[in-house]
């Protein structure tokens, strides 16, 4: 006999680890912040006070599937993340296939209003803060965003305009590319 619920974890074992294993609130442990997507039917939870890394990237991928200039991505571990309706109201695209069949790496998104949540890696998730629930001022959000704060710029030779902030910029993925100055200039590496 099949039994339907032995059948999904067998078939679909990245519903029961995180980011998407339901926890308990206790289990999970304290809350250090909350996001939620527009719509408000997909939220989640993390546990981690600051972003392991975070970056700014502009290669074209992003910018059509954002629907942006460039992608702003803080990355998390997996057990940092807990959505609160498990993978329910998620919807995934893999961008290499492009097939919604859920492979890693994945991109996620909410299935009602289609913000984007986060690109799902092997091993690690990359997170946009924008979705972050924050309160207080304007300038007491910015601040709080401190947390999330990007260290560098990859796939900068991509972007669609010039960011004027000091930052670390890499022509592709980060140091394995070539270093850029903020107009895009390659700087002499050693
Ligand atoms: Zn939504
Ligand atoms: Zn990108």
């Amino acid at each position: 006999m099949d039994n339907p619920l032995e059948h999904t974890v067998e078939s679909e074992p990245w519903k029961y680890r995180p980011p998407y294993q339901i926890h308990d609130p206790k289990e999970f442990g304290p809350v250090k912040w909350r996001a939620h997507c527009q719509c408000g039917k997909v939220s989640y939870m993390l546990k981690r006070e600051r972003a392991l890394d975070a970056k700014y990237c502009h290669c074209r991928g992003c910018q059509v599937l954002h629907g942006a200039p460039f992608q702003w991505a803080a990355i998390f571990h997996k057990e940092d993340v807990s959505f609160t309706k498990g993978a329910s109201g998620l919807a995934f695209y893999s961008s290499s296939h492009k097939s919604q069949e859920y492979e890693l790496p994945t991109k996620v998104s909410c299935a009602f209003c289609h913000s984007p949540i986060m690109d799902e890696g092997r091993n690690v998730c990359l997170l946009f803060p924008e979705l972050i629930d924050l309160t207080g001022s304007d300038e007491e959000k910015r601040r709080k965003l401190g947390a999330f704060k990007p260290t560098c710029h990859i796939f900068y030779e991509q972007r669609v305009l010039d960011i004027e902030d000091g930052l670390p910029k890499w022509s592709g993925i980060d140091k394995t590319s070539s270093l850029l100055d903020d107009r895009g200039c390659r700087l002499q590496q050693e």
